[in-house]
């Protein structure tokens, strides 16, 4: 992509609106505009990494056996009836009327509508275990919307439900959302620490929330410091296989770790003095465990192996999947900008023309440009007219974690400077090695 014919609409001055870094920096970088409160336009650069995140989302469920559908955002009111929450939500509901009189609303979740389902094609044990899940707009009239994505009153989750005929079953179907969703905050280049959490409105006895360390997070959490040095890494995972999933549960969640609502003084000060942290957390996902509740409500039953009909057991795993931007920023930025980890960065990295203009160095972005996008990968080569200092302080700002710098000083000798954004340390490179060392950062091989 050349910069000059993109959208790309950066702010010089720091928008006096914006409280915390993340989305200060999202406005300054042009990655979204507020259309109102808690309401955002995903512009151009800001969808693309929105995009890259669902793309892992996607990967890593379907890794997990779990299955892509979409639900609508309207829903009818009927089937919040049915489970006794159209009354119980309250006004972080969005209530629509439609010309018929009938009562909608915007979902803010979605366990009505899958259980109704669920419950219309689902007959039988031998259609069990199934994991459904979505990536859909969601709307919630939060009382108090703020700090941009990170809570917004529309904003894009992943949710999904499992349905086992038993509590067994269920806890493992838990066990691989806890496996899956470790896998993809790393990949994010995050780490998410599962904490003991409360269930809230949706119910349920075993739930944890997914928690990023942030000095501007919304959570109070307590924690032992070790569960930090935990990694899931690339190890291989049998989705499958009860045993490794439980025991991967059990390693990540058997030290101290909960927010607020469950902290437990007593609990935590078993940990040793030193280990002990309290610091603060951004909720980047939660995943629940909650029986027959809905099932028992909306008559989701199967037949088991005697023939009788029994509820099924279900549970909902949520991501937040517009909050995991601002989450991510808090987590990666300097002084400059944002910082891309490589996993979700809206271009593979940038290229900086120092003198446009001039014959050879213009050709050299051109032949750059060329090779890296023949490789799979997205460059965005800033060919502005603008001084040099310009179009480093904007790729700085939107954070392409690698910047190829060509200027005629440099091609003289035969090299270009490639640069990394997170420790600024420059080589000097002939062009191709520079590609391949682009390309092998990001898994591509060089014919
Ligand atoms: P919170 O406690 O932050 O209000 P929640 O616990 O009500 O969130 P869940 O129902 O668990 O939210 O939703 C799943 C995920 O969706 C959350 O972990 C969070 O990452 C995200 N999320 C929830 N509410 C918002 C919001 N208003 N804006 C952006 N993301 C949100
Ligand atoms: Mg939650």
């Amino acid at each position: 992509m050349r910069l000059s014919r993109y959208f790309l609409p950066v702010l010089k001055e720091t928008p006096s609106e914006a409280q915390i870094v993340s989305h200060r920096l999202m406005l300054r970088a042009g990655m979204i505009k507020q259309a109102s409160a808690g309401i955002y336009s995903w512009l151009p650069l800001g969808y693309k990494v929105l995009r890259n995140i669902e793309q892992i989302v996607h990967e890593e469920q379907i890794r997990a056996g779990h299955i892509p559908m979409l639900m609508p955002t309207l829903q009818s009111a009927d089937l919040w009836r049915e489970s006794g929450r159209y009354d119980d939500y309250g006004q972080e509901m969005l209530r629509i009327t439609d010309r018929h009189g009938r009562d909608m609303l915007y979902g803010p979740t979605n366990e009505e509508l899958i259980t109704d389902i669920f419950r219309s094609h689902v007959g039988s044990y031998k259609d069990l275990p199934l994991t459904l899940y979505h990536i859909q707009w969601k709307f919630r009239d939060e009382i108090r919307p703020r700090f941009g994505v990170m809570r917004g009153r529309e904003f894009l989750m992943k949710d999904g439900y499992n349905f086992d005929l038993t509590k067994e079953d269920a806890l493992h179907a838990y066990n691989r959302h806890l496996v899956s969703y470790l896998r993809t905050y790393e990949r994010m280049g995050l780490q998410a620490i599962p904490m003991r959490a409360d269930s809230g409105p949706i119910g349920g006895d075993d739930t944890h929330e997914f928690l990023v360390l942030a000095e501007t997070g919304e959570s109070e959490v307590f924690y032992d410091a070790q569960i930090t040095d935990l990694k899931f890494g690339d190890r291989a995972i049998d989705y499958d296989d009860k045993a490794q999933c439980q025991a991967v549960l059990e390693e990540f969640t058997s030290r101290y770790a909960r927010t607020d609502e469950t902290h437990d003084e007593a609990e935590f000060a078993k940990v040793p003095e030193e280990r002990r942290r309290t610091a603060r957390g951004i909720e980047v996902g939660q995943i629940f465990y909650f029986g027959t509740k809905y099932s028992d409500a909306m008559g989701a039953t199967v037949a088991d192996s005697e023939g009788n009909k029994v509820p099924v057991h279900m549970g909902s795993h949520g991501i937040g999947v517009s909050r995991l931007l601002g989450a991510i920023i808090e987590a990666s930025h300097d002084d400059n900008g944002i910082i891309w980890p490589e996993g979700v960065t809206p271009f593979h990295c940038g290229i900086v023309n120092l003198k446009q203009g001039d014959a050879e160095a213009d050709a050299a972005c051109d032949a750059l440009h060329a090779s890296l996008t023949a490789l799979g990968l997205e460059p965005l080569y800033d060919d502005r007219n603008e001084r040099a200092g310009g179009k480093f302080a904007t790729m700085d700002l939107i954070g392409l974690p690698w910047r190829i710098t060509v200027g005629p000083r440099g091609l003289k000798n035969g090299v270009v400077e490639l640069t990394s954004r997170r420790t600024g340390e420059s080589e000097e490179l002939p062009p191709e090695q520079a590609i391949a060392k682009v390309a092998a950062i990001y898994g591509k091989a060089v014919a």
